[in-house]
């Protein structure tokens, strides 16, 4: 997608919902996902019973853990969140920022556009990533997981939906900046339209085919579009 593309899309937008693992950070970059969800695991394993799932223990993706423990067990979803967020904080001190995403946020700030975290992230760890590297002040507000509730998280427009009333917006007065199919879906859900952000081989393909409005492999030139 080129930026004229991308100007031609971004133009009528008043608000900008970012997904936060992707478009902002690479949260498990420095810490990878499989110890986080091992961290995860490890921490359950006392409190589980012979019947629930062996697969946990090889879980790679921490929040498909998540996910999963509060489906199976409920009475532990509350625990799980709190060691996952705790472990997301770690995180997100050691992960790597986006090229372009930092630049992309400030020129929505600079064209009079706001900006809004929507994210299957915990709130602690992304408000911790903002104010480590100074972009808080750029965000209105961040709408990370509900604490032990999984159920909240994309594709469920759940966190969309609260982060349009937050900015009192009509869905065509915004779009959705995400890097998975989920994210598109999550948009679709709530009527916001979604930029897809291909970052791996394959990926603009998957956004597009979710109905992403466009797909670009670079957070840089939604900045440039934005200028
Ligand atoms: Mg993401």
């Amino acid at each position: 997608m080129n930026t004229t593309q991308l100007t031609d899309v971004l133009r009528p937008v008043k608000h900008v919902f970012l997904d936060f693992d992707g478009p902002v950070c690479s949260v498990f970059a420095g810490l990878p996902a499989p110890d986080v969800a091992r961290g995860l695991y490890d921490s359950l394993s006392p409190a589980l019973a012979p019947g629930d799932p062996e697969g946990w223990a090889t879980e790679t993706d921490p929040l498909a853990l998540l996910r999963s423990v509060a489906d199976v067990r409920p009475d532990l979803a509350v625990r799980a969140d709190e060691t996952l967020v705790r472990l997301e904080v770690e995180a997100v001190a050691l992960a790597e920022q986006t090229p372009g995403g930092g630049p992309a946020i400030r020129a929505c700030v600079e064209s009079g556009r706001s900006v809004w975290i929507v994210s299957n992230n915990s709130g602690d760890a992304i408000r911790a990533y903002l104010a480590d590297h100074g972009l808080d002040d750029a965000i209105a507000g961040v709408f990370g997981r509900v604490p032990g509730d999984p159920t909240s998280m994309k594709p469920n427009p759940h966190l969309l939906l609260h982060a349009l009333s937050a900015a009192s917006a009509a869905p065509g007065e915004c779009i959705f900046v995400g890097d998975a199919a989920r994210d598109v879906q999550a948009g679709t859900a709530a009527d916001v339209a979604t930029i897809g952000y291909a970052n791996k081989p394959g990926k603009a393909a998957v956004l597009a085919a979710a109905g992403a409005v466009a797909v670009t492999d670079s957070m840089g030139a939604i900045a440039d579009a934005l200028r």
